[in-house]
């Protein structure tokens, strides 16, 4: 079982890039954002903390992933996209991932600058029955119809954390948080970095060269 932990700071192409991956190999994509928005549907504590950029405590986020590394989809292997953030969730993952069954523990690095992301962060959406981002001022990831998902149908939607206020601060918890995990995981010898201020395809390609090499 492969486990692919996805780090790289908010909108630098997490999410594109997993649902290549999960296209081309068939892994189950866990997006710990993905599943707190859905918490945040009844919580309000979680909402509001989620709406300044301000992380989950590790209780939560723990109850959610563990639940889900367990379902049947995840038995060949998993992008974890947005989780670990901190060098603890990091600690706190190692000592289960021998139990999960994983055999292939890489961690995938997308390097982009600031000014890009924020360049992407502006014209993203995504849909809000599949999950699926598009990006509607970068050619090869706009909808086929604007404002529409091509799978669904149904209306793209814009996250209401996508706006440059709450940007900074998601911006400075990765810096903060999130970045110490690139020594954490050098030190450990598993850690890929992929330049990923290129188009999805090429850095795909990049990711295609790690992934394909790892061992069952
Ligand atoms: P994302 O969709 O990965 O950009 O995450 C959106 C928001 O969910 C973040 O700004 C945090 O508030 C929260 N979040 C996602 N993953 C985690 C995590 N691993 N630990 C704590 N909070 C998280």
């Amino acid at each position: 079982m492969k486990s692919i932990i996805l780090i790289a700071p908010p909108a630098a192409g997490k999410g594109t890039q997993s649902d290549m991956l999960v296209e081309k190999y068939g892994f189950a994509h866990i997006s710990t954002g993905d599943m707190l928005r859905n918490e945040a549907l009844h919580n309000e504590s979680i909402k509001s903390k989620m709406e300044n950029g301000e992380l989950i405590d590790d209780d939560t986020v723990f109850a959610l992933l563990e639940k889900r590394l367990h379902e049947e989809d995840c038995k060949e292997g998993f992008i974890l996209d947005g989780f670990p953030r901190t060098v603890n969730q990091a600690i706190k993952y190692d000592s289960i991932v021998d139990s999960l069954g994983v055999t292939s523990n890489v961690v995938i690095y997308l390097d982009v600058d600031r000014d890009t992301v924020i360049k992407r962060i502006v014209g993203r959406v995504s849909c809000p029955n599949c999950g699926k981002v598009y990006n509607e001022l970068i050619d090869g990831l706009k909808p086929k119809v604007l404002g529409k998902c091509d799978d669904c149908g149904i209306d793209l939607s814009k996250r209401s954390d996508d706006n440059p206020d709450t940007f900074g601060n998601r911006y400075d918890q990765y810096l903060k948080n999130t970045t110490p995990l690139i020594d954490y995981y050098l030190g450990k010898g598993i850690l890929y970095k992929v330049d990923s201020d290129r188009g999805k395809d090429e850095i795909f390609e990049s990711i295609e060269e790690i992934v394909g090499g790892l061992s069952d």
